[in-house]
């Protein structure tokens, strides 16, 4: 799954770690939820689980309780996270340039590059993660 693979969870962690992938909810059709214990996401960790799942509700739980739930939200525009798949975009070259990504479109995921415009999908995330 997308999600685990970005938060490098290996099944050997200590501690309970739930997830949930399309389960019902009001707001929209399906929603997915991931139910970690004793582990912080750092901001980055969160953008990248926005934009593969950007209705996904992140339940950090500690000892049995729920101690903070964190609805993702996609930041409209994404630094160094992800890198230009234009492989003559100037953030991929050895220039100290920062790659710089427009949110165009959540779903379908859309990004265009700051610098050269490509448009990146969430097939050309996914390659990098
Ligand atoms: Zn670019």
């Amino acid at each position: 799954m997308d999600v685990v693979n970005i938060l490098g969870i290996t099944g050997r962690e200590e501690g309970t770690i739930t997830i949930a992938i399309n389960v019902p909810s009001k707001r929209c059709k399906v929603k997915d939820i991931v139910k970690i214990e004793d582990r912080e996401l750092n901001p980055q960790e969160v953008h990248k689980i926005a934009l593969l799942a950007p209705h996904a509700t992140i339940n950090i739980i500690r000892g049995y309780k729920v101690v903070k739930k964190q609805e993702v939200k996609l930041p409209n525009v994404i630094e160094s996270i992800v890198k230009c798949a234009n492989p003559v975009c100037i953030s991929n070259s050895n220039e100290p340039v920062r790659s710089k990504f427009y949110v165009d479109s959540e779903e379908p995921l859309l990004l265009r590059c700051h610098y050269c415009g490509y448009m990146m999908e969430k097939k050309d995330v996914l390659l990098q993660f």
